[in-house]
């Protein structure tokens, strides 16, 4: 059997592994951004405390110009790395100005500005003091962030991958494989079904199983169907002509294998059979066919073979019987027939019938010759005056 090259395993793992890893670059950008905001919060929050603390120094130096307070101001705050660079102005009157904007323009900064009141009346606003951030240093870090998440999610994605393989292999890719290799063997009429394991038997490989099994039945069903109404007789359901035939040929090859044995062949057939039919119709004589069909199979022994070989004409195969004992069983044959009332309608119908008899040759190269010889006493029958039983 051809292997397939795409297993259902295969494809389950890629599909799988390609939306896990497109969900992983997703929730890294997301994560990324959480981790940027997260971070930049916290500067901003940090910030804010700090400037607290050194406000009051702050409006103390721009209330009285002074430079060096400014400084101070300016150089603790600068301690702090996530601050880039403060300025302090004072507005219009007190026109004053201590520290400078970043010098390094390749980081990305952001600036807040902070107002700085009157130290006297403390609602005058005087100046106010500018934080420059350093906002390359957040994103460096919600990029740290973001990395870890990603390796972790890589991970989480080979892990799943690697379950998918060792469980579908287990309970898909196996079952499935070993269930076409086994049909792949089973031929219609060889008797054999596909096994389904306990542990299957309520799954879908246990109904797969069963399907293909109900489908094997019924392709043996249909094939002896058209294997029996090849070799039958519709009227009588005995064998036709052909299969008759090939059972007499079967018998004279079986013959010369054991040249001890005797078997007779019997050529029967109905007397004046044409007068039913003229006098009650062609239904009447379809009856009377089956009517002496049923009587042979009735007498018949198992290993004995009957045949419709013509319109009224039948032939019986009678394997391991002497002639007398052939002779002995058409005579029954002939005197039930004769006997016989055959209900049709409300009429009963009678007939007899002439039998010849051959014996099979085992020294002859085929059957036929033996089938001409009961053909023979047959004719000679129907010449002395019918309803009799000759041998050749
Ligand atoms: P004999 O005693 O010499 O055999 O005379 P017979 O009338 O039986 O023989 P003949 O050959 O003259 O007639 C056979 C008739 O069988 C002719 C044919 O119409 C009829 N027949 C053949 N097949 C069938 C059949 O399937 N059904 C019916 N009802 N009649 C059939
Ligand atoms: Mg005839
Ligand atoms: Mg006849």
């Amino acid at each position: 059997m051809m292997r397939p090259r795409h297993t259902i395993q295969h494809r389950l793992v890629l599909y799988v592994s390609l939306c896990l890893l497109a969900l992983s670059v997703l929730s890294s950008g997301v994560s990324y951004r959480l981790s940027f905001d997260r971070e930049l919060d916290n500067a901003i929050a940090l910030e804010r405390q700090l400037v607290k603390t050194i406000q009051a120094q702050a409006e103390v130096a721009v209330y009285a110009s002074n430079t060096a307070i400014a400084e101070g101001v300016i150089e603790g705050l600068l301690a702090n790395p996530g601050i880039l660079a403060v300025q302090i102005v004072g507005k219009s009157s007190r026109h004053f100005q201590v520290g400078a904007t970043p010098e390094n323009t390749s980081y990305v900064t952001s600036v807040t500005e902070y107002p700085l009141f009157s130290p006297v009346d403390g609602t005058e606003r005087i100046g106010s003091i500018s934080i420059f951030r350093n906002e390359t240093m957040i994103r460096t870090d919600a990029t740290s962030n973001a990395q870890h998440q990603t390796v972790l999610l890589l991970l989480h994605v080979l892990v799943t991958a690697l379950l998918i393989i060792l469980f579908s292999r287990h309970l898909v890719g196996k079952p499935v494989a070993q269930l076409a290799e086994t049909l792949a063997t089973i031929k219609p009429g060889s008797g054999k079904r596909v096994h389904v394991p306990a542990r299957h038997a309520n799954t879908e490989i246990g109904s797969l199983g069963e399907s293909a099994n109900a489908l094997i039945q019924a392709a043996e069903e249909a094939l002896a169907e058209v294997e029996a109404l090849a070799t039958t007789d519709a009227l009588t359901g005995l064998l036709n002509r052909r299969a008759f035939m090939a059972k007499l040929a079967d018998e004279q090859a079986r013959l010369q294998r054991h040249e001890l044995r005797r078997t007779c062949v019997l050529m029967l057939d109905l007397d004046h059979f044409k007068d039913i039919n003229d006098r009650h119709g062609h239904a009447a004589g379809d009856a009377v066919l089956q009517y002496f069909g049923h009587l042979l199979s009735h007498e018949l022994r198992k290993i004995d073979s009957a045949g419709r070989i013509g319109g009224e004409e039948f032939a019986i195969l009678l394997p391991d019987t002497h002639p007398q004992s052939a002779f002995t069983f058409a005579e029954r044959l002939r005197s039930l027939l004769e006997s016989a009332a055959i209900p049709y309608g409300d009429k009963n119908l009678g007939i007899t019938v002439s039998i010849g008899i051959g014996r099979l040759d085992p020294s002859e190269p085929e059957a036929g010759l033996a089938l001409r010889r009961a053909d023979h006493a047959l004719y000679r029958a129907k010449h002395e005056g019918r309803n009799r039983v000759l041998i050749d």
